[in-house]
């Protein structure tokens, strides 16, 4: 009798399991995202959105705003690692987010062999009939933005690069110019409107492009071409923004099959090098700014739409120091490449440490300066004036501007422990069609192969990665900036 029992209940068992299988196989198949955001905050580790959030309650003055990116259902985190280094750039994890395999820092959608090509979730979503987008605020042909449509081994090959834009089958590029604009026989963006391409450089050519035209949007500014969009803190009223190209996105790539579109802010990255806070909190805004837009297009298509919030990898090693401190944050009014433009002019002038002091203690909000940093400022100062090398560190700033950085990031409540990339996990954040399947911690090359399965049903065919070497170094390679 009681091994009668047993058998029953292993039955019972066994037939709950498959039920569980199945319902989990049913469930896999049947969720399909016909509409995908895919945003990447370049440099956007933890710190960073909180950073951002607080410079929007500043600006807001309402203690209880925050950032949408934050607020999305499924909150989750990835690893960045790549193929040869604990700390990757943004070549190696772009490529790992868009072709779910590692490979070495510098190298675009190719294998760490350096010369097996890797589909792209951008090329994969085209395959199947979708529509697909690339947009960023730095130069289209900059590392993150390539990793969905360029396969190169160096990063910095912007020709080559640019080139694989222009003869792209992909319906919409938008945001920056290309730094590999042209050489001595090519211009790339000719060769783009030879490929069918229409290239738009104002926010009113763009908005006369009709559905189904295939469109270069870049910026209203005369070097437009092969410019990234400026910081958000320093945008002119002709500058278009990210959420307006996205805004356009969405109207030019709807259709019945659907579309994919990538967008990227890329200078929260720039402004993290920099170890600028102020600059870095309104690229974050900036960037949720973009996400509304989709989140508005989601309302009208909450069963077939899947936004994603996720970056490459955290920069400038963020720490908290304090309680953070919001309405100082919101006083950032100038960008920090516009502090050191102000700098640059002073020493061309050969201005008093009193000018220079007073200039610095504008733009940060530094008052009152002790007689102890007014001590270390005057010999930065001094230095500065006399034409002495000063050691640039990794984010290029002179000790003058570094100190000033440096007292206004702890004024926000935050320090900085590098001027490179950090190893870091960072945030991803999902709502809709399977957002769910971003909640656990997972490696970055899972969230390509989680779109693939989710856009077209099926499972993303692979190639075995090659086995990774060990990691050795823990920060960025000098050489490597971005
Ligand atoms: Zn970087």
């Amino acid at each position: 009798m009681r091994h009668h029992r047993l058998t029953l209940c292993l039955i019972l068992l066994l037939q709950c399991a498959w039920l569980c299988v199945g319902t989990i196989h049913t469930t896999y198949a049947q969720q399909r995202a016909k509409y995908v955001f895919y945003f990447i905050g370049d440099g956007m580790g933890p710190l960073q959105r909180e950073v951002g959030e607080q410079y929007l309650k500043g600006i807001t003055n309402d203690p209880d705003a925050t950032l949408l990116m934050n607020q999305l259902p499924v909150q989750g985190y990835i690893h960045t690692r790549s193929a040869n280094n604990e700390v990757t750039d943004s070549a190696a994890a772009g490529t790992a987010l868009a072709c779910g395999h590692k490979t070495n820092n510098g190298a675009i959608g190719l294998l760490p062999d350096l010369k097996t090509s890797i589909p792209t979730i951008a090329e994969l979503a085209h395959q199947f009939g979708l529509k697909v987008g690339i947009l960023s605020t730095v130069t289209l042909d900059h590392a993150t933005p390539a990793c969905f449509y360029a396969h190169q081994a160096n990063r910095s090959e912007y020709f080559p690069i640019a080139e694989q834009l222009a003869k792209s089958k992909f319906e919409y590029f938008a945001g920056g110019g290309l730094a590999g604009l042209k050489n001595d026989q090519q211009n790339n963006l000719d060769l783009a409107t030879t490929n069918g391409f229409i290239i738009t450089q104002t926010l009113g050519a763009l908005a006369e492009q009709k559905p189904g035209m295939r469109v270069i949007a870049l910026n209203d500014s005369p070097n437009a071409q092969r410019s990234p969009l400026p910081y958000d803190l320093e945008r002119n009223e002709k500058d278009i923004t990210l959420a307006e190209f996205v805004s356009h996105a969405v109207r030019l790539l709807d259709n019945d099959k659907g579309f994919f579109m990538m967008v990227e802010g890329g200078k929260i990255d720039w402004a993290g090098h920099g170890n600028a806070i102020g600059t870095m909190a309104r690229e974050v805004t900036a960037l949720d700014d973009a996400v509304k837009v989709a989140m508005k297009f989601y309302n009208d298509h909450p069963d077939d739409t899947l936004i994603i919030v996720t970056a490459d990898h955290e920069t400038g090693g963020m720490q908290k120091i304090g309680k953070p401190n919001a309405a100082y944050l919101a006083g950032f009014n100038q960008s920090y490449d516009q502090f050191k433009s102000k700098l640059k002019q002073l020493v061309k002038d050969k201005a008093t440490y009193e000018q220079a002091i007073q200039m610095a203690t504008e733009h940060f909000r530094l008052d009152p300066f002790t007689d102890e940093h007014n001590q270390v400022m005057k010999i930065t100062w001094t230095a500065l004036l006399s034409g002495e090398p000063i050691k640039h560190n990794h984010g290029k700033n002179n000790q003058f501007t570094e100190n000033c950085l440096k007292l206004a990031a702890h004024k926000a409540g935050y320090k900085f422990t590098t001027h490179g990339h950090s190893k870091a996990d960072v945030p991803i954040s999902a709502i809709g069609v399977g957002a769910t399947w971003f909640k656990e911690t997972q490696d970055n090359t899972s969230v390509p192969k989680h779109l693939y399965q989710l856009i077209t049903g099926m499972p993303m065919s692979v190639l075995d990665p090659p086995p990774s070497p060990t990691p050795t170094a823990t920060t960025t390679d000098e050489a490597q900036t971005d």
